[in-house]
């Protein structure tokens, strides 16, 4: 593609994305394809000669999005929000261009100052001790950017690893000679249940025993049970080596008990302490929620996603260090190849990461920060949080549901005051319909529907128009069941509670629900239609 294409095809494909942005409400939020649709509309064989432009648009408009899920549709409430914005996605698009490969301060000295800068003021905004903030005087710590929690949490396991083995090596044991693989036996870690599975991968990954432990009622892991076990693992002749905190949990947006544990964490002689707050991290910009960072004092690394609730868009994870000698010495090899002559004076990321390589993921972060200011960022958590509380008011209005989760951001869990069979049932056909999309979790042991408010520009009016599909089909699912006595087992005990959320519910209430159904001809054409709503 020459030049005066691109600029051609690249003013065409902003049209194409505002097009599809605005026009988004009108589409499934979730896609009516089985797996394995797309091979079917699209050959075997990459092309053996060049295609034209505007072939390829067509199957991106006829075939590509008929498969696709739309996380920025207002209507999208599963998982937690996919950051996006157009100042992050110019970002990525200026990135992109300069094609930069970011390894040493020598390869692309803006790429790493501007990540040293962000990551600074990010970390400032959200209220961490200077030790993480690299410009901070006096500070041993500083930040850096990974691609996403996952590897923030293996690297952080990693560090620590390699320190716990040489403090086995040299202090403990004092035998230096013996290779790093004989001490991993002793090692062994620890994190809630309410943890993201990554912990769990990342101690897979490193071959280390992790202790899963039990959080108290409100989803919070307590300083006595973490104590408890570490004892426990002394006794049997272990090194308790790292813990992984949670602070806004996947499932149910629950937060450990920082304090308490930093406290223990600090009594034992080799114990890093790492902080995951992969969603709710973003949120402690806003002064009224920097309580929720209590005990961040005590912590050794601390992460969170500007991808999921900061306007920033995938790939973007950020990870700060107390100590950075801890971290480089863990990763540090240096052949000549990659050597400058400005090493003694410079930061190069790639001794603070896994992989060589790496893009220019700062300048998103840093148009985002510009575009928006710190007050614009705040305005939009705020209205997250403001719009969760005003669902989780309307289903508590509701006498038929209760809401499973202490509501501080952006996520309420909820279910029927039913059995699980009935929750499942209704999670399933609310999806089914297309028109909303919640994900499933389990919390205290029940089978929970989390809502999670995403979208950037949500408002009150998305909150009512998605309450009033839910309750709809909270009535039609009901009578479904009754009507055909499923839940068998438990049905004498369901019954009185099931009768009392059974109403009429007549289809026109259920289609009034669905706004603008125009059908554009930029997307997916597969909308939602009445014959969907069979339930
Ligand atoms: C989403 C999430 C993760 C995983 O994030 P990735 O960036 O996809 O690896 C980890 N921890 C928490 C608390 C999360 O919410």
């Amino acid at each position: 593609m020459e030049i005066e294409e691109f600029r051609q095809h690249g003013k065409e494909m902003v049209d194409y994305i505002c097009d599809y942005l605005k026009n988004i409400k009108s589409l499934r939020v979730r896609p009516l394809v089985e797996p394995g649709y797309l091979k079917n509309l699209l050959p075997k064989e990459a092309p053996e000669e060049p295609e034209e432009w505007d072939a390829i648009m067509h199957d991106v408009k006829t075939k590509i999005m008929m498969g696709v899920t739309h996380w920025q549709h207002p209507r999208f409430h599963a998982y937690f929000p996919a950051g996006n914005s157009f100042p992050s996605i110019l970002g990525d698009m200026l990135s992109d261009a300069i094609g930069c490969i970011g390894f040493s301060w020598d390869s692309s000295p803006a790429c790493t100052e501007l990540e040293m800068i962000v990551l600074d003021w990010f970390g400032r905004a959200i209220g961490l001790p200077d030790d993480f903030i690299l410009s901070s005087k006096g500070s041993t710590g500083g930040g850096v950017l990974q691609s996403s929690a996952s590897d923030c949490v293996l690297l952080t396991m990693l560090v620590a690893r390699n320190e716990a083995i040489n403090y086995l090596k040299t202090i403990k044991t004092k035998k230096p000679e013996l290779e790093h693989s004989v001490f991993l036996s002793q090692l062994v870690g620890y994190c809630s249940k309410e943890s993201h599975s990554c912990v769990e991968k990342a101690a897979k990954i490193l071959l280390i025993k992790l202790r899963i432990l039990e959080p108290d009622d409100n989803g919070s892991l307590r300083g006595e049970t973490l104590k408890a076990h570490i004892e426990e693992d002394k006794a049997q002749g272990l090194l308790p080596f790292f813990v992984s905190a949670i602070l806004g949990s996947t499932a149910s947006c629950s937060f450990d008990n920082l304090t308490e544990m930093g406290v223990v964490c600090k009594e034992e002689k080799c114990c890093w302490l790492h902080v995951d707050a992969a969603y709710a991290g973003s949120a402690f910009i806003c002064p009224e929620l920097k309580y929720l960072l209590k005990g961040i004092e005590f912590a050794d690394s601390f992460n969170v996603n500007p991808n999921k609730w900061l306007l920033v868009n995938f790939d973007c994870s950020c990870l700060w260090i107390r100590n950075k000698t801890k971290l480089t010495d863990a990763l540090t090899v240096n052949p000549i190849y990659l050597q400058h002559a400005k090493e003694e004076e410079a930061i190069d990321y790639r001794h603070w990461g896994i992989p060589l390589s790496r893009r220019f993921r700062s300048l998103k972060l840093w148009f985002v920060f510009r575009k928006y200011g710190l007050s614009g960022l705040r305005s939009y958590i705020r209205n997250h949080i403001k719009l969760a509380r005003y669902f989780e008011k309307l289903v508590k209005q509701d006498g038929r549901f209760e809401v499973v989760n202490d509501v501080r951001l952006g996520l309420v869990c909820f279910r029927l005051l039913a059995c699980d069979k009935i929750n499942v049932n209704l999670l399933e056909k609310i999806n089914s319909t297309g028109k909303l999309l919640v994900t499933p979790a389990k919390v205290k042991n029940k089978f929970v529907i989390r809502f999670c408010v995403n979208s950037e520009r949500a408002t009150k009016a998305d909150i009512d128009c998605a309450w009033e599909i839910i309750g709809n089909y909270a009535k039609l699912v009901a009578t479904n069941l009754l009507s055909k006595k499923v839940c068998a087992g438990k049905l004498k005990k369901c019954k009185a509670q099931r009768a009392a959320f059974v109403r009429n519910v007549s289809r026109e209430q259920l289609n009034k629900s669905v706004e603008d159904r125009n059908l554009t001809d930029l997307a997916s054409p597969v909308l939602v239609s009445e014959s969907d709503e069979e339930i």
